[in-house]
């Protein structure tokens, strides 16, 4: 099954992403932590990526497009995947239809995460993440089970760089401007299927779950 989460950041693909990978056991693949691995070790994607991140842009184009079509070709990925954070640009989503048309794979169903935008500012501010990669929580709305320590490994929570609040306005500009025309171009394709992203996390994956069961 190959799934593609597309929503404005903080509207809670990540999170939902993991729960469906634990449940349908294929990978979450996330441009977003795949780029922030790629800064962590210092590679040259990550030197070129990392200025765009952390002021609230996008990276360009190319290079998610080709870090993401290697992901994707690995073992993992071959009974299927749940895409977090990609496409974000018409020009990403030209390119998957593409590569997966060559395989004769196409995407089967984008979860559209609907969700006010006024309500993003608040979520994405009180985000905490685990610098080890094992998850994020919400100071109030999701909170860990002792303040500000990764329920996985005991490492203290971190706040991400582009989670400062004039960095979220940037992000949410670049939604608006570059993503959002994808709920057209996955609408004309007949493979949108939208939730309501701002019921609690339970119901947003039991939406989510009776969307995957149809398919
Ligand atoms: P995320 O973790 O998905 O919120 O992504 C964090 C940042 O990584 C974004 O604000 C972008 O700068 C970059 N990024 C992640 N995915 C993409 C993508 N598909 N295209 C361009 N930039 C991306």
């Amino acid at each position: 099954m190959r799934v593609i989460f597309l929503g404005p950041p903080g509207s809670g693909k990540g999170t939902q992403a993991k729960r469906l990978q634990e449940a349908q056991e294929i990978p979450q693949v996330s441009t977003g932590d795949l780029l922030r691995q790629a800064v962590r070790a210092g590679t040259a994607l990550g030197k070129e990526a990392q200025g765009h991140m952390d002021s609230g842009g996008l990276v360009p184009d190319q290079l998610v497009i080709a870090l993401l079509l290697e992901r994707i070709e690995q073992p993992d990925c071959a009974r299927g995947f749940i895409l977090d954070g990609f496409p974000r640009t018409v020009a990403q989503a030209e390119a998957l239809e593409q590569a997966l048309a060559q395989k004769g794979m196409p995407v089967d169903a984008v979860v559209n995460f609907e969700i006010d935008l006024s309500k993003l500012v608040e979520r994405l501010v009180g985000r905490r993440v685990c610098p080890n990669g094992h998850g994020e929580w919400h100071v109030t709305f999701n909170p860990p089970a002792q303040p500000g320590t990764c329920d996985v490994c005991g490492a203290a929570l971190i706040q991400r760089e582009d989670d400062q609040e004039d960095r979220i306005r940037t992000r949410m500009e670049t939604y608006r401007r570059d993503t959002e025309p994808l709920i057209d171009y996955y609408g004309k394709r007949s493979v949108l299927r939208s939730i309501n992203a701002l019921a609690p996390m339970d119901e947003v994956m039991g939406q989510i779950e009776s969307l995957i069961g149809a398919i």
